[in-house]
């Protein structure tokens, strides 16, 4: 910015042209006000070092384009990618055709020269500005496409271990279990010991029940597929979470109204469900209560679940750690959840967005799209 004020190009009919509003108006819509400011106070500062007429109403113009550009700046980020591009050029569109305007006015030229001028301009900016922000958005692309093949990764590899490990212990567990049960038959076998046995027998069904948890993480199990709108699901989850919620003073709310079907592996999407339920009421336990909004709807082919809670929020960076293997901030927590449902949900072709704010809640959107039968 500061290089095209300073090497601007000077126009015979007495005004000079730079591009100087293309970092402004990228930086006011990707940053919002906050982030502008420091260039706004460049832009004027290097203005008025560089003096000479137009100094007023450059001033003008640049806390006109300084009050009116970020307005728009949260609709802007909510575009998808193409749309952000378009945005971009229209408002380089119109701020440079505002500025060539007033000039026309206060200069009160309007003849041909102007014209093909103002044209030229115009071009000028939108072609720079789309160029510029095609490019960002390619970066921007790059940069989540990277994050999300390293997600996948870790998945891989967290998965295919679990899955040996679970087969692996699986074994011995059954037949451990099996002569156990023999022995809590035995004609010999004193009340004492009967008690030892009782309790080792419920010790290692408990093991099992862990090891089949990771082992239906593994892989999708055929006799669990189904082809629904996920209500029994969702209804089953709810009424198991209940008791939990109910303890923690949390209220649970449930909307659904779904009638997309997907193929998914039932166990896996109510462990699933049931991982975020939990991490949610966790979060509000320390706050002393709250409110577990469950909606499910569906939106353009995809189904779409939103789980809200209005627990202790995180940060943008702890955000961005969800669902590495082992990521707890719990005394007892194992990190395994989140992973579980990022597998879970990447297994279906969904995708999972988190928007949480510090002391206020957190919402976990899933959507995901609708597949044959
Ligand atoms: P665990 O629950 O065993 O800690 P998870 O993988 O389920 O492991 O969650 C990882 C971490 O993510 C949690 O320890 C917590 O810090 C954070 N987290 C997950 N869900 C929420 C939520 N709804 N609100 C606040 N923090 C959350
Ligand atoms: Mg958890």
């Amino acid at each position: 910015m500061i290089l095209c004020i300073i090497k601007p190009i000077k126009l015979d009919i007495g005004f000079i042209f730079d591009l100087r509003y293309i970092p402004f108006i990228i930086v006011a819509l990707f940053g919002g006000r906050k982030s502008v400011f420091p260039l706004y106070i460049i832009l004027n500062a290097c203005r008025f070092y560089v003096g000479g007429p137009g100094m007023l109403e450059s001033f003008l113009f640049s806390t006109g384009a300084f009050i009116l550009i970020p307005v728009y700046s949260k609709t802007f980020l909510k575009l998808d990618s193409r749309g952000r591009v378009v945005a971009a050029a229209a408002i380089a569109f119109l701020t440079m055709g505002c500025y060539l305007a007033t000039l026309s006015l206060i200069l009160g030229v309007s003849d041909r020269q102007f014209q093909t001028l103002a044209w030229n301009a115009l071009t000028t900016y939108v072609g720079v500005i789309s160029v510029i922000m095609i490019l960002i958005e390619k970066i921007l692309i790059n940069f989540k496409n990277r994050e999300r093949i390293l997600q996948s990764e870790r998945l891989k590899v967290v998965s295919q271990l679990a899955a040996s490990v679970s087969h692996e212990i699986r074994n011995p567990l059954t037949v451990t279990s099996g002569f156990l049960q023999m022995l809590q038959k035995s004609a010999t076998i004193t009340p004492e010991e009967k008690k030892f046995v009782d309790l080792s027998l419920q010790e290692l069904n408990r093991a099992e029940k862990i090891v089949s948890d990771y082992l239906s993480f593994a892989k999708p199990q055929s006799e669990n597929l189904v082809y629904s709108n996920m209500i029994d699901e969702l209804e089953y989850t709810k009424n198991v979470i209940m008791p939990y919620a109910s303890i923690h003073a949390v209220e649970v709310k449930f909307s659904f109204s779904n009638s997309l079907r997907i193929r998914y592996d039932r166990n896996q999407i109510q462990q699933c469900l049931i991982n975020i339920y939990k991490n949610g009421i966790e979060a509000m336990k320390e706050t002393g209560g709250g409110i577990l909004s469950i909606d499910v709807a569906e939106r353009k082919q995809h189904i779409v679940i939103s789980i809200r809670d209005t627990g202790i929020g995180m940060t943008k960076e702890e955000i961005s750690r969800l669902g590495k293997p082992y990521y707890s901030t719990k005394a007892e927590g194992t990190g395994l959840g989140m992973l579980m449902v990022y597998s879970t949900i990447d297994k279906v072709k969904g995708v999972i967005e988190v928007e949480s704010e510090k002391g206020i809640g957190t919402t976990f959107l899933i959507t995901i799209p609708v597949s044959d039968r």
